[in-house]
């Protein structure tokens, strides 16, 4: 992150800027594991907006639109959910 805000700074263009990156393709790096739903679900992630994708070896995230990498996908790193993360931790009181 620290690399890219430097270039931003050098080209001052920051609209151009993130069209290129989202174009260049990002690794999916992370599986996220819903161990102890129904089924044990587990999910790619997106290296960009960090959601879930539905499906595996998609070429763009259907929600940011960042073109994804998965040539390393079976080396990702699998992150086991538990239930409770997933309670947005702004309404629990
Ligand atoms: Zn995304």
């Amino acid at each position: 992150m620290k690399r890219a805000r430097q270039f931003l700074r050098r080209i001052g263009r920051p609209l151009l800027w993130e069209q290129l990156l989202y174009r260049r393709p990002m690794a999916v790096a992370e599986i996220r594991s819903f161990s102890r739903c129904h089924g044990a679900p587990a999910y790619p992630v997106c290296p960009r907006c960090e959601k879930t994708m539905e499906r595996e070896y998609i070429a763009f995230c259907s929600r940011c639109g960042q073109k994804l990498d998965w040539e390393n996908f079976q080396e990702a790193r699998i992150v086991y959910v538990e239930p409770r993360v997933l309670e947005d931790p702004v309404t629990v009181r």
